[in-house]
């Protein structure tokens, strides 16, 4: 054996050897976490997220528990927008924009100007607990998510054998169904709504839940309701709310936050105890 084989059989190893390295690195990262910002600085082991379970039905809760003291009306009312409910049944009109202001720490990112000192306070309250939150989005105007829509529409029709590239052919009808199922259809996004933000830790900030930085959620999860947020489409309520993104809150206030979040319902399920005529 020359010594260039010699060579390439060591770097091989070597190779081999660093990723096996990095793995475990990543491996402990994810399964034993210490919680910054914990006092005596102990190791918490932090729950994954639950599935996504197919025959979730809305969840009772029991009679004897005293809601928030609402009703439908005050909750249709144009001042408590934080109530509206926003998804693919109930969409918000082209028109509707709410008066926002940019959020503290972001380049361009911005937020309903009411909520947005409990959002600030929020993300302060994780940098003072070591974390480095990145908000991925906040609000978004219809016609962007007209063209985030089309977007992916548009890429799943041309991705059809034959292609698709004529709307007026019917099985660009099923590549909207399908895209409706990835992307918010315009109108139906919280994004619109100004109250909607997807938040993540900008040091791993992937949008795949499961690689995310969990103590960073389950620190997020502990401290949203009593800044007025909600954790808005848990895994486990995706039949529920159409949507499987852990990483979005949405700002409805503190007693509703907090009934929410105690529970473990979600906003549907929440809304649907207002209004009997809910469907979900
Ligand atoms: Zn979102």
């Amino acid at each position: 054996m020359n010594f260039r084989k010699l060579g390439l059989v060591f770097l091989t190893i070597a190779l081999c050897v660093g990723i096996v390295i990095l793995m475990q690195v990543r491996t402990e990262r994810t399964e034993e976490i210490i919680m910054p910002g914990a006092k005596d600085g102990k190791t918490t082991v932090v729950k994954r997220d639950t599935l996504p379970d197919p025959n979730v039905t809305p969840e009772p809760v029991d009679d004897g528990v005293v809601w928030p003291d609402l009703t439908l009306n005050e909750m249709l009312e144009a001042e408590n927008r934080q109530y509206a409910i926003v998804n693919d049944k109930n969409l918000l009109s082209a028109a509707f924009q709410p008066e926002c202001d940019k959020i503290t720490g972001t380049r361009a990112q911005l937020f309903e100007k009411s909520a947005l000192p409990y959002l600030e306070a929020m993300l302060q309250d994780l940098r003072d607990h070591g974390f480095t939150p990145y908000v991925a989005s906040g609000y978004r105007t219809y016609s962007f998510q007209e063209i985030l829509f089309n977007g992916k529409a548009s890429q799943i029709a041309a991705g059809m054998d034959p292609p698709v590239t004529d709307y007026l052919d019917p099985r660009y009808q099923e590549a909207v169904a399908v895209a409706r199922t990835i992307t918010a259809y315009p109108g139906s996004s919280e994004h619109q709504l100004g109250l909607g933000v997807d938040i993540l830790d900008r040091e791993r900030s992937w949008l795949d839940y499961n690689t995310m930085n969990q103590d960073f959620f389950a620190y997020l999860d502990s401290i949203c309701a009593s800044y007025g947020f909600i954790k808005r489409y848990p895994s486990n309520k995706l039949p529920l709310t159409g949507w499987d993104e852990p990483y979005h809150y949405r700002y409805v206030g503190e007693e509703a936050a907090t009934f929410i979040m105690e529970h473990g319902i979600c906003y549907e399920e929440f809304y649907a105890h207002y209004d009997p005529e809910f469907s979900f």
